[in-house]
């Protein structure tokens, strides 16, 4: 299974993410960590998006999708894959299309967490990390509000938009994600059984 983890900094993507890549024993190909460890590996295109991070603004397209591409490069086309931070623009989202085609492997689910926004500035106050200065995070709210929700219509359109409920403890929150996998696989297994 391919699927994809959309949402806001601070919806719970990270801790959420780790449970289900248990549960449906997957890769996690998350961007935000990749970024993470290139700026912290000092190299020249760590300096480069270590500028775009402190800003919070979003590493531009044709640099992202080519990180991108070059760890995708690396999973197995049978891997069950969690694709976490990655798309967040639409021109992000027709790369991995791309990508996903060529390796006759498409998305199977897009997990949207939404959290309300108060609620993602109280949580996000709290973390204390470095990226998470007030006037930082409130950029980038703002920059997935412009650039990452219209992702949310185009998944929707292609009919692999499953919402969740971004509020409640860990266990309450990670049920709804198990049963848009349960979903998920019952509609797989439907459509094998068509083609078949
Ligand atoms: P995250 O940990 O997913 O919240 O990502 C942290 C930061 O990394 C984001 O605020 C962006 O600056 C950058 N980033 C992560 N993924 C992407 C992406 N797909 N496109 C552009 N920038 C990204």
């Amino acid at each position: 299974m391919r699927l994809v983890f959309l949402g806001p900094s601070g919806a719970g993507k990270g801790t959420q993410s780790a449970r289900l890549i248990e549960y449906i024993g997957a890769t996690h190909l998350s961007t935000g960590e990749i970024l993470r460890e290139a700026v912290r590996s000092g190299s020249e295109e760590g300096r480069q998006i270590e500028q775009f991070l402190a800003a919070g603004g979003l590493v531009p397209d044709p640099l992202i999708i080519q990180i991108f591409a070059r760890h995708l490069a690396g999973l197995k086309a049978d891997d069950n894959i969690l694709f976490d931070g990655f798309p967040r623009t639409l021109p992000q989202a027709e790369a991995l299309d791309h990508l996903l085609e060529e390796r006759g492997t498409p998305v199977n689910g897009v997990f949207y967490i939404q959290v309300e926004t108060e609620e993602l500035l109280r949580r996000l106050a709290g973390r204390g990390r470095n990226d998470d200065r007030v006037d930082v995070i409130r950029h980038r709210l703002e920059v997935f509000s412009k650039q990452t929700e219209p992702l949310i219509d185009h998944y929707e359109q292609l009919g692999l938009l499953h919402v969740i409920d971004g509020v409640g403890t860990e266990d309450e929150v990670f049920a709804r994600i198990k049963e848009g996998i349960e979903n998920i696989r019952r509609q797989k297994a439907e459509s094998e059984n068509e083609s078949s």
